[in-house]
């Protein structure tokens, strides 16, 4: 409520601000969280929560009235479409160069995302995070975060003979054919109800192309994990729908959070000050940049070091599809949680996943989102005149990203005489090389915050989520924002409180 005092506060409901939210509980403190997009708990009048995917309605986009769909294209042709402005669970949000995708709603990507769990190998990881005791992590903290997020392997017996993954084995055979590493990734759809699907028992989801714009059934998003655990406390609260869009000292300590409360088309209808003794950015790499560059800038919180808002990276994501001979289908039913990937990070600078293309028809083609090693990183500043954050992306710095990936397809297609999908981008446009899934960085750890996320210059400010890794992780990266969650917060738990 507007006026009130309390403990701690919570920016944001993804991975990071979960994991805060939950053990902060389960030590006996009130945790507020605050969040801008919806609650999602609710049926449209289709009986379901979240749109489909091969129709998405009001429900999918974050304050678009049009969609601005991944692959944007099909045989050339675009796919786009009207759609009534609403709070959607999916942003695609523009910043000049890149388009970067980040789920909205109470449990923020955990709601849009295709659920891939995978713990990087242990000899990548200290390059990505070389202040952090790699033992510690390994033994303790990644254990505890796939625990909690409720990780499972897929049965490989029954991935080597259903439908739903025959695109994934062509695509770990054209891989292993080539020499390269095919590995499987875990996941947090629960793969029991999955084969149910498969057999018809249950409402399907992963089996109905479901993934981007929610999953109606069968994903365990962080809304049925750690927030479900937080919530059984009974010492958090959320509000949804709600914006943090201020954090500043309060004359009689802690911090003055204002917040915007808004409706469904996006308007503001309050707005609210609450005071916090302690406040964790939880926004994501993007929300969490976005206000610290601002209230840097504009002196609310003066005292923040000269590396907000920089360190970001995109993870080096690039998207591509390649056509295949007609002796290799890759199934009309795809399922949409994705289980596999090809490794070629050391030599190559690339991870790439092996994607579903759920269109519900033959394609021919095989869809792989990759990961690479790329070095480049940019910064977020404050537009004073416009009045936002801007990011200095240049979007020729993908072509490294391309060439890393290229180390795999480019090999693939020559040992099995196939060629590139030119369709799915524009027309006649082989690389996805304009947005990015995994937003990472702009308050690194150890950089912009001290060793465990506690921001330099301000006292009881945390940042504790994807802003604190810069800007790759070798893999795909909530796993990975989890573990090293579940690490600060027991330090500032047991220090700080
Ligand atoms: P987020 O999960 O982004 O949560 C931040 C929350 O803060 C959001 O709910 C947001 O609405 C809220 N917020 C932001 N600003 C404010 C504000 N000012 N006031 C109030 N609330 C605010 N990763 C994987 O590991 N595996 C995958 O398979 C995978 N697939 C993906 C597929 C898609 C389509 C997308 C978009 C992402 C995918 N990711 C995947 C990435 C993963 O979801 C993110 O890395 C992860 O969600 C980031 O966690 P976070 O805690 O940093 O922030």
């Amino acid at each position: 409520p507007n006026g009130a005092r309390v403990p701690v506060l919570v920016i944001g409901t993804g991975y990071g601000g979960s994991v805060a939210a939950l053990r902060l509980a389960q030590a006996g403190v009130d945790v507020h969280m605050v969040e801008m997009g919806m609650t999602w708990d609710t049926p449209g009048s289709d009986g379901k929560i979240f749109s489909g995917m091969r129709s998405p309605d009001y429900r999918a986009y974050w304050l678009r009235t049009r969609t601005k769909q991944p692959l944007s294209n099909f045989l050339g042709f675009p796919i786009d479409k009207d759609v009534p402005k609403y709070t959607g669970i999916l942003d695609a949000e523009d910043f000049g160069g890149i388009l970067v995708y980040q789920g909205r709603g109470v449990g923020g990507g955990s709601l849009v995302n295709g659920g891939m769990a995978v713990t990087p190998k242990r000899s990548r990881f200290s390059a990505i995070l070389p202040s952090v005791n790699a033992d510690e992590m390994y033994n303790v903290y990644y254990p505890r975060a796939n625990s909690g997020l409720g990780v499972n392997e897929i049965d490989r017996a029954w991935f080597d003979t259903t439908d739903c993954y025959q695109y994934a084995r062509v695509g770990r055979k054209h891989a292993q054919r080539s020499g390269f590493e095919f590995v499987y990734v875990p996941n947090v759809y629960d793969f029991n109800y999955m084969k149910q699907e498969a057999a018809g028992a249950v409402p399907k989801s992963a089996l109905n192309a479901e993934i981007l714009y929610g999953n109606n059934y069968g994903k365990k998003s962080l809304q049925k994990t750690y927030l479900a655990q937080a919530k059984a406390t009974g010492r958090v609260a959320i509000s949804a729908q709600h914006r943090v869009t201020s954090v500043s000292p309060a004359s009689g300590g802690g911090y003055t959070v204002a917040i915007e409360q808004i409706d469904t088309g996006g308007n503001v209808v309050a707005t609210k000050t609450v005071t916090a003794a302690r406040v964790f950015f939880a926004a994501g790499s993007v929300g969490t940049s976005k206000l610290l560059v601002k209230l840097k800038a504009t002196g609310a919180l003066p005292n923040l070091n000269g590396e907000i808002g920089k360190g970001w990276g995109d993870n080096g994501n690039v998207m591509v599809g390649r056509a295949n001979h007609l002796w290799d289908p890759t199934g009309s039913l795809q399922s949409g949680m994705p289980t596999g990937g090809i490794d070629n990070w050391d030599a190559g600078g690339a991870f790439a996943e092996v994607a579903p293309l759920p269109t519900g028809i033959e394609t021919y083609a095989s869809f792989y989102l990759s990961i690479t090693n790329t070095p480049h990183r940019a910064e977020f500043s404050w537009n004073a005149s416009a009045g936002r954050a801007d990011l200095n992306w240049q979007t020729a710095w993908k072509q490294t990203s391309i060439d890393m990936a290229k180390s795999i397809f480019d090999k693939i297609n020559s040992k099995e005489g196939t060629i590139y999908r030119t369709d799915l981008f524009g027309s006649y446009k082989i690389w996805g090389d304009h947005l990015t899934y995994h937003p990472l960085g702009g308050a690194v750890l150890n950089k912009a915050t001290d060793n465990y996320g506690r921001l330099h210059g301000h006292p009881g400010l945390y940042a504790i989520d994807g802003s604190l890794i810069p800007g790759n992780t070798s893999v795909n990266p909530f796993v990975t924002i989890t573990a090293l969650a579940e690490r600060n917060i027991e330090k500032i738990i047991a220090t700080d409180l």
